[in-house]
């Protein structure tokens, strides 16, 4: 049997019940095959593969916290450190009540090829758990916070692993496990990022993965003779990855019509434009509603209850929610409205079948682990600051995140081309991320 169709077999056995990991690791393998293929003798011999699809470990442990009313409670904790060939595990934690193994390894899978393309010395990992932080109390959150690092503690630190946030993890949060791990440990270290300015954070870290998407967007275009200049964005979510999103397209001239909740979506046809309407992004965040009808409230524009914005004509899609937003349905809408670019941000935002029929019928597609990598990237700018004990300007971080999205968006470029899929962006991208942690693999030795 082919060695990558074995490989799927092999996952799928010795991960059961584990969609989203099957997904990705297919989604992977699958671009991958003409460099597995042109090496196939030396990867099998070194078990490349094998050792690629099985995380360095998996901790999965117990959080139990008192809530306001005295009653005890239990939330399951994660992290994957998935593969450590190439710098310390690096990878944010997600608390979602969605949150199981089978999220956290496709996390963690991804994040190991996404956290290669920075060109930064950083391994992938990912962990979070299954506590909904809708609703909870600021000392209900604290609580869980340092009841989740009284186990995590154990496995992670500056030249270890060294988590930070995604989706439920902002500022708040990662404040207050910084705290425990220092309680515990007597350490003041880099052990997370996204850390406040006032305690080691780095300037432009909040705004990082937003920025970097549009860099990455602005960077593409620019190779198709394009801009963004004048087009209009449809973005779902309404996060720190959309709030950052929406602010570099409207700084460089675009238009950005839709945002997204768990509840549907706002049109508002002047564009989300204006300091007012931008910083509401960050009060409905902050309100804990998780509603994007206050914002149709407030300014007085369209809500559509329970939709998606996928059905919007615009230039140019941006999904900055959470994974499996768009399945077939979606994609057949996107490529009826003749839709040209379609652009993930959030980690897997489309179906493996979705966006096969994207790009077959001509949509350019920029895949979220080479869109987002800004994010994770200043995470990594934010540990050589710790390091140095030192701070870099705005600016500073700022070009040096504008040239590590250009330089992803021109090595997958360049990475399809050499295996003969000119314009392939997302296989690109699995290559040239796949190419460097295998380099460092195959020089270590079996291990
Ligand atoms: N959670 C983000 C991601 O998916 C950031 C990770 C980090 O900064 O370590 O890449």
């Amino acid at each position: 049997m082919n060695y990558v169709d074995e490989i799927l077999q092999r996952v799928k056995e010795q991960n059961p019940a584990q969609p989203e990991f099957h997904q990705t690791v297919e989604e992977v393998l699958e671009s991958l095959r003409p460099v597995i293929d042109r090496n196939e003798e030396a990867y099998r011999r070194n078990a490349i593969l094998e050792r690629m699809t099985a995380p360095d470990r998996a901790i999965q442990f117990r959080v139990a916290w008192v809530d306001d009313q005295g009653q005890a409670q239990v939330n399951y904790g994660y992290r994957v450190q998935f593969n450590g060939a190439i710098g310390p595990y690096k990878g944010g934690l997600r608390f979602h009540p969605s949150v199981n193994m089978s999220i956290m390894k496709f996390l963690g899978f991804e994040q190991t090829f996404k956290n290669s393309l920075t060109s930064l010395p950083m391994g992938g990992a990912k962990g979070g758990s299954d506590f909904d932080p809708r609703g909870k109390s600021d000392r209900e959150v604290m609580r869980f916070c340092q009841a989740f690092m009284d186990e995590l503690y154990k496995y992670v630190g500056a030249d270890m692993d060294v988590p930070a946030g995604d989706i439920g993890v902002g500022a708040r949060e990662v404040g207050y496990l910084f705290g425990q791990y220092k309680r515990l440990t007597s350490r003041y270290e880099g052990m997370i990022t996204g850390k406040g300015m006032s305690y080691g954070g780095s300037l432009i870290r909040p705004e990082a993965t937003g920025f970097g998407a549009v860099y990455y967007v602005n960077e593409m275009l620019k190779s198709f003779g394009d801009s963004i200049e004048g087009k209009t964005f449809a973005v779902s979510g309404f996060g720190n990855v959309a709030w950052g999103t929406v602010q570099k397209v409207t700084e460089l001239g675009g238009k950005v019509v839709t945002i997204s909740g768990p509840d549907g979506y706002i049109y508002d046809e002047d564009g989300i434009n204006t300091e007012e309407k931008i910083n509401f992004m960050l009060e409905m965040r902050a309100s804990g509603r998780d509603k994007v009808q206050d914002y149709a409230d407030k300014f007085g524009v369209p809500f559509f209850p329970g939709q998606k914005p996928w059905g919007v004509k615009a230039d140019i899609l941006m999904p900055c929610a959470t994974q499996n937003e768009i399945k077939m349905p979606e994609a057949e809408q996107i490529v009826a409205n003749g839709t040209k670019y379609y652009v993930e941000v959030a980690n897997m935002p489309t179906t493996n079948d979705a966006m096969a029929y994207l790009k077959k019928n001509g949509v350019i597609v920029a895949p979220s682990k080479a869109v987002n990598a800004g994010g994770v990237a200043v995470s990594g700018l934010e540990m050589s600051q710790n390091s140095m004990r030192y701070n870099w300007t705005a600016e500073e971080v700022d070009a040096k995140l504008k040239q590590i999205m250009k330089n992803i968006y021109w090595n997958s470029f360049n990475a399809a081309k050499e295996y003969g899929m000119e314009g392939d962006l997302v296989a690109g991208a699995n290559i040239a991320g796949f190419q460097k942690v295998v380099d460092a693999m195959m020089a270590q030795g079996v291990v």
